[in-house]
């Protein structure tokens, strides 16, 4: 296949199989798409190793998981990888952004859509990537422009390239399970696969409680009087019972 550095403009020969390359003649990273050559830009870590597995356990102790996961739970080594997101440059009502689409299939969520963190975007090469994986696209890019139509309607698109975002790969293991999670080495940010959530049934059984017994004393209580003073020997056990849930789930 014949592609044009998108740099110098020279022919370059390039295997089917290929998705990156360096130009030879001008040393530009390039990103093999279905419209050609594209530049193949990368965002530098700012985020520590250690400072990810923090926040990792900040989302493992928050609302959305089971009680005590941050402290049950075996976190691994976090391990850097550069992730490809197909980046477009996009011109709407609220001026010029970039939206980002992942350009390889991942379980993790919420990486469609994200805007460009902030910081500073240079060209890709060995040097910046290190030892770290550089994971090369697999999405066609028509693909990820599909979804980008989907997301932000007719917008007009200035520029295409492949960005290779910075990410830890942080997986953790409960109860004999391991699960996925990630961490934005730009902004710090956590993205999540499947997470042992916290259970809701426990919570409507308890609120199926209060309504069953308050419900019931109401109706066959006529009295004011009386019914208040039900009311106050019947709630300090429903309070217990409501406090004994929310720690153990
Ligand atoms: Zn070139």
């Amino acid at each position: 296949m014949e592609l044009r550095c998108t740099q110098c403009g020279a022919t370059l020969e390039v295997a089917p199989d290929v998705r990156l390359l360096a130009c030879p003649y001008c040393g530009t990273a390039l990103a093999v798409s279905s419209a050609g050559a594209l530049f193949n830009e990368v965002m530098r870590p700012t985020v520590g190793a250690a400072e990810a597995a923090a926040h990792v356990r900040r989302f493992l102790a928050g609302r959305r998981t089971v009680a005590g996961l941050d402290r049950q739970a075996r976190l691994e080594e976090p391990e850097l990888e550069y992730f490809p997101f197909w980046a477009f440059t996009v011109r709407g009502g609220a001026g010029e952004r970039t939206v980002l689409m992942p350009a390889a299939p991942d379980s993790l969520q919420g990486l469609q859509g994200l805007t460009l963190p902030a910081g500073e975007t240079r060209t890709m090469s060995a040097e910046v990537a290190g030892g770290a994986r550089v994971v090369p696209p697999e999405i066609p890019l028509e693909t990820a422009e599909a979804w980008l139509r989907e997301r932000e309607g007719s917008v007009a698109v200035e520029r295409r390239v492949l960005y290779h975002l910075p990410l830890y790969r942080i997986a953790y293991h409960w109860r004999g399970r391991r699960y996925a999670a990630a961490v934005d080495a730009v902004s710090g940010r956590v993205f999540h696969a499947d997470y042992p959530a916290k259970a809701e049934a426990p919570y409507l059984l308890v609120a199926g409680l209060v309504l069953a017994v308050f419900g019931i004393e109401g109706l066959v209580i006529g009295n004011l009087l009386v019914k208040l003073a039900v009311y106050l020997v019947s709630s300090p056990p429903i309070l217990l019972i409501a406090w004994l849930t929310a720690r153990r789930v």
